[in-house]
């Protein structure tokens, strides 16, 4: 009789386990919970009510240009947003995945403040698709992080949850210490101007990696880029810190009216 290794075993239960699992659990879409082939993925007809970003866009901040728009831009020989060119910014470049709309809202919402955590496979999916060309030479990746005021009433810093899990699939390290937020600052919310002030000089790199950070490329990741003033003001305290190089990727990006870019 054949005998079985531990690990033959282990994967024998696992692959039984997961057989029976899909029976009595069938994967769901995370939108909208019909049956779906894949766990962790959302079905066809919601995928194709999502605004992915795609080109073209801003060369700095990765703020997607309307068609026509872009043919001005070009045609002036420019690629960048009016607010890249006026304002200088301390990371070298922004990437997201997902416009934040209606439709997008509720995977957000449910992944930060309702434990919806089974968010976390497919948004490190979106991460991997959207950073693709950013991800070679990166040294570390690090969260936006939140006060530790603010982590003990949430739990579980969600920035924190996806640069684990996006440093895990690239094997890179993962520094959720890197960045230390020195000022709790009100929920994202209210006056654009005003969460800007806010922000300002919130975070400092922590000490650990005050030598570490010298010369290095760095890859700070957060679910939303909002008005861009947080990860800013992190890659300002990063390039503070000597590094070299400052990349910032999200899961979704908030194209505003109101803050046009
Ligand atoms: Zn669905
Ligand atoms: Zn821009």
């Amino acid at each position: 009789m054949k005998k079985w290794g531990a690990n033959q075993l282990k994967f024998g239960f696992y692959s039984l386990g997961q057989v029976i699992l899909d029976l009595i659990l069938p994967p769901k879409c995370l939108n909208c919970d019909c049956r779906v082939d894949q766990a962790h993925n959302i079905c066809p007809d919601c995928w194709k009510k999502l605004h992915f970003i795609s080109d073209p866009k801003c060369r700095c901040c990765g703020y997607p240009f309307e068609p026509d728009l872009s043919l001005n831009y070009h045609a002036l020989g420019e690629s960048l947003c009016g607010q890249c060119q006026v304002l200088s910014r301390s990371f070298e470049r922004a990437a997201s995945a997902l416009r934040y709309d209606d439709e997008s809202r509720k995977m957000i919402i449910g992944f930060k403040h309702n434990d919806r955590l089974e968010y976390l496979d497919y948004f490190v999916k979106l991460l991997r698709q959207a950073g693709a060309d950013i991800f070679p030479g990166v040294d570390y990746i690090v969260p936006v992080p939140l006060h530790k005021k603010r982590l003990l009433h949430r739990r579980y810093n969600q920035s924190a949850l996806l640069s684990r899990a996006l440093s895990k699939k690239l094997d890179v390290d993962h520094a959720p210490e890197f960045l230390v937020r020195t000022k709790n600052t009100p929920p994202q919310e209210g006056n654009l101007n005003k969460r800007a002030v806010n922000v300002r000089g919130a975070f400092k790199v922590g000490p650990h990696y005050q030598k570490l950070a010298r010369g290095k490329k760095i890859l700070l990741i957060d679910d939303v880029y909002t008005t861009g003033a947080t990860v800013e003001n992190c890659a300002k305290a990063i390039k503070k810190a000597g590094a070299a190089e400052v990349y910032v990727l999200t899961v979704f990006r908030v194209i505003s009216p109101q803050n046009p870019n």
